[in-house]
């Protein structure tokens, strides 16, 4: 599956408004990627419902959203990174 590589601003990753701490797991935050919207679009069509992924290129960590809600791409990534920067402050 192919993943957006998103820019490294000032010790986090930028996506809009919305901002994703380093990696709980080994503290990277360049090598930060998530499922991309085009993919997302193309799997929910598909199947009817679809996973986005935040992964970190560097240890492998991966966090998904499995909420098979009718969200759209920005509320499910909005989900996620909450759920991975609440990992990260741990
Ligand atoms: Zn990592």
């Amino acid at each position: 599956m192919a993943r957006i590589q998103y820019r490294y601003v000032k010790g986090s990753v930028a996506i809009k408004d919305i901002k994703v701490m380093p990696c709980p797991f080994c503290g990277d935050t360049d090598k930060i990627s998530i499922t991309s919207r085009k993919d997302y679009n193309r799997l929910y069509k598909a199947h009817g419902s679809a996973t986005i992924a935040l992964t970190c290129e560097r240890c492998r960590l991966d966090m998904y959203e499995h909420d098979f809600d009718d969200f759209d791409y920005v509320t499910k990534v909005r989900i996620l990174v909450d759920k991975w920067n609440r990992r990260a402050g741990e």
